[in-house]
């Protein structure tokens, strides 16, 4: 055979394997298509947060502003003014809470936010209450502090920015830090007693989409202000405590889902419905962009009957735009099942590993 021909040979088999290729990486589990797919950035098209600031525990830890703090600093003692405005220090054994052991909550005097619990306090001998780990380290800002002729890392309420005390790494295990704080710098509360208004975590709602990929919508959903979290998991199938292979592989009939918890004062439920109409194309049968599969299905898990509604509404009046002319819109709207979160990898994937979903940002 001549070189012309093995060419053309070779060129036929390239042209009609390719179709089956492209098939075979689109159907591929996300975890082993390599890193050239995950790479892929939309970043142009992603939310921005300017909105309020959650923390895990669920608390709003959006930084007050000064005129907020010059308000509650009306409260403060001259004492608790001195340390907490102006980065004092209260001699040593000379705090309140010293050699306080009773169980509860340590919150912020100044905006009281929980900052510690009894259960990481322990006695370090320097004079000053000391705890190995904070409620949430998302309650906690650092500064790095050269005063004194010392190298040391101030600790300050992350909420109204009042001054703490410092941290170091001198303390006990699980952590090896020792939180070293002001007395005046704390309040505590009983652990039988009701936690004031702005000591609370806020009160959330929840909501479940399915839309493609669960880390873009997960990511999406997540930088969406009035989002308080989002968490990828399996949702719609028939097996308990789903692996992410079964998911992929095997016919559970779940779907890569995403639940939501909002804050209610600050975005409604038919707005993440428009949020998640944006983030996917609901015309998509059993896929979404490069991936393919039910566990890629559209769908919208509703928590209660009004939810149920509002959904059903939202899509009826979303199939007269423009945008769904001569497309059927094809999304689920079920009463939510039971919800599984996935493996911990897959959690805040795009913040861990960055990158995003190589699918469009829909209008
Ligand atoms: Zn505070």
């Amino acid at each position: 055979m001549s070189a012309r021909i093995i060419r053309n040979v070779l060129l036929f088999v390239a042209a009609a394997a390719a179709p089956f290729v492209i098939y075979f990486v689109r159907a591929m589990p996300h975890d082993v298509r390599g890193p050239e797919y995950t790479a892929m950035e939309v970043s142009d098209t992603m939310q921005t947060t300017d909105g309020p600031k959650y923390s895990e525990t669920g608390h709003d830890i959006t930084p007050l502003s000064q005129e907020q703090i010059a308000e509650l600093a009306q409260d403060l003692t001259a004492e608790e003014a001195h340390i907490m405005l102006r980065k004092g220090t209260e001699a040593a054994f000379c705090g309140t809470l010293l050699d306080n052991k009773k169980e509860g909550t340590y919150v912020c005097r100044l905006c009281a936010l929980p900052l510690f619990s009894s259960d990481s306090k322990f006695i370090s001998g320097t004079g000053w209450p000391s705890f190995y780990k904070p409620v949430d380290s998302a309650h906690i800002g650092m500064h790095r502090d050269r005063s004194h002729g010392m190298e040391r890392v101030e600790i300050v309420c992350a909420r109204c920015d009042g001054h703490l005390g410092h941290v170091f790494d001198d303390g006990p295990k699980p952590t090896g830090l020792r939180y070293c704080l002001n007395s005046a710098s704390l309040q505590f509360h009983d652990a039988d007693a009701e936690l004031p208004q702005a000591s609370r975590p806020i009160e959330t709602e929840t909501a479940y989409f399915a839309g493609g990929c669960f880390w873009g919508i997960e990511d999406r959903f997540q930088n969406l202000s009035g989002v308080v979290s989002a968490v990828s998991g399996y949702q719609g199938g028939q097996v308990d405590d789903p692996t992410y292979r079964e998911v992929c592989y095997e016919d559970t009939g779940h779907a890569e889902a995403v639940r939501v918890l909002y804050d209610p004062t600050q975005i409604t439920y038919d707005e993440l419905l428009a949020a998640f109409f944006r983030f996917h194309d609901p015309t998509q049968l059993n896929r979404q962009g490069p991936d393919v599969g039910t566990q890629y299905r559209s769908a919208i898990f509703c928590v209660d009957e009004k939810q149920l509604e509002a959904a059903k509404q939202f899509i009826e009046q979303q199939s007269k735009r423009d945008r769904f002319r001569g497309k059927k819109i094809v999304t689920q709207v079920t009463i939510a099942p039971t919800f599984y979160p996935a493996e911990e990898y897959h959690q805040n994937y795009y913040a861990k590993n960055g990158g995003s979903c190589p699918i469009p940002m829909y209008k």
